[in-house]
């Protein structure tokens, strides 16, 4: 019986330094540039591992997946359309549709995943038709990332955010900053207490100016 309950306390104080360790890596992530973050994972992969993991039982807790509702969203359009989800994960998205995905994340947990920094990725200028950043946008520096979503997305493509709800300050400063990047908002859904999803078009290109509007809350999880 001793020995089993020293086994169970074990396990318990592990669980407890895994969670510490995934709220650390968690609170790099959104405080620091897609760069750094790069430079984290390289330099630690067993990191990533401990992230995602922790991560997965986080919105494990939600009543719904953002990610589901992006796939239903795609499912109803054309299965012509190119889409690039950015900082992908486990590739949800483009296991289950018949679309032709590029995934980019920083390590691959699937052999589908191409690995890169999100500000940076490896396609041509105006060559998808979905760009998709699900819980994703975390790097310090947004505007450059999503300068690169408008680079590779075709005129009139469609951008799909979906993000933690309390790391929006104002919804309103956040769309007038994504106009100035060249992101019209088509819609807002706003019903989830946990994440907000928004869907924008692309108009034109970014200004090329500052948008400080475009400020996210890191969102950082409690001890638990
Ligand atoms: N979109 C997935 C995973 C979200 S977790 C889903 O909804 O299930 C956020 C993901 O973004 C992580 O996999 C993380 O590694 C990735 N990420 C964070 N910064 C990145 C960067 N600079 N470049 C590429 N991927 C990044």
């Amino acid at each position: 019986a001793r020995s089993g309950r020293s086994a169970a306390l074990r396990a318990r104080m592990e669980e407890r330094l895994l969670g510490a360790r995934f709220r650390y890596i968690n609170q790099q992530l959104y405080t620091s540039s897609s760069r750094e973050a790069a430079r984290l994972f390289q330099s630690d992969p067993e990191a990533f591992e401990i992230y995602h993991r922790g991560f997965a039982q986080q919105v494990g807790r939600w009543p719904e997946n953002p990610v589901h509702r992006i796939i239903r969203y795609l499912r109803r359009r054309p299965a012509s359309l190119v889409v690039a989800d950015f900082g992908c994960g486990d590739c949800k998205i483009a296991s289950s549709i018949k679309n032709k995905v590029h995934c980019f994340d920083l390590v691959p947990l699937s052999p589908l995943v191409t690995v890169c920094d999100m500000a940076k990725v490896p396609l041509a200028a105006e060559s998808v038709d979905v760009a998709v950043f699900c819980l994703a946008l975390m790097g310090t520096n947004l505007q450059e990332i999503l300068e690169e979503a408008n680079r590779v997305l075709k005129p009139g493509g469609t951008l799909m955010v979906a993000e933690v709800a309390s790391r929006f300050e104002d919804i309103r400063t956040f769309v007038n900053a994504m106009a100035q990047l060249g992101f019209k908002s088509v819609s807002k859904d706003l019903s989830s207490a946990f994440f907000y999803l928004l869907e924008f078009t692309k108009t034109g290109s970014p200004r090329g100016r500052p948008a400080p509007g475009l400020r996210l809350r890191p969102c950082l999880y409690k001890r638990r």
